[in-house]
């Protein structure tokens, strides 16, 4: 089994930040090893650079044709562009991914390498944040949902999960290859 990291952030980069990161396939030590090297700092909107992590994903990584591929996406923000605004939601690229990266291009190689593409939702409870964060939170979690329903429109193997939190992450992809692995012995080309 090999593993890859994507990271994104967003398009405005001042010296710390970037828009993507990668760590081509590689076996779990190195993977875990990136993964801790990387930081969650910056801000600025709320929306992310969503597809640009996901074009990344879907181009870049060495995919083997015959292998069983998996993309766990973790966000808690939706990407740029109108069709996913909320009230509250700041976009600073209303027009979308500034880059030209378009939905339906990512859709149409993940749809074609039969990708199983699994969100993980991380669903942050409003209350928890004092009055200055509560609204953006609120407005990153709807923004996710109108994402999800975006997006299944266009990946026709998306499945998704809510997590209340960061830490439910290893238990939620856990879940998702044991589901996934147990369909495939049934019916290797779902
Ligand atoms: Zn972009």
């Amino acid at each position: 089994m090999k593993f890859g990291v994507i990271a994104y952030k967003d398009h405005q980069l001042n010296e710390n930040a970037y828009l993507t990161r990668i760590q081509p396939l590689t076996d779990e030590a190195k993977a875990i090893e990136f993964i801790a090297g990387l930081t969650s700092d910056g801000g600025g909107d709320i929306c992310e650079a969503v597809l640009d992590g996901l074009h990344q994903a879907v181009t870049h990584a060495e995919w083997r044709s015959d292998s069983t591929k998996f993309i766990f996406h973790i966000a808690d923000a939706p990407p740029h562009g109108k069709q996913y605004a909320v009230p509250h939601l700041e976009d600073d690229y209303p027009e979308g991914c500034p880059c030209g990266i378009k939905l339906e291009d990512i859709a149409k190689v993940m749809n074609e390498k039969k990708i199983r593409y699994r969100l993980l939702d991380i669903v942050l409870d409003p209350r928890k944040f004092n009055e200055k964060y509560r609204k953006a939170i609120e407005a990153s979690n709807q923004g996710m949902k109108k994402m999800i329903s975006v997006f299944s429109h266009y990946f026709g193997n998306l499945e998704n999960k809510q997590l209340r939190e960061a830490h439910e992450v290893t238990s939620a992809v856990t879940q998702f290859i044991v589901t996934d692995i147990a369909k495939i012995e049934t019916s290797p080309l779902i």
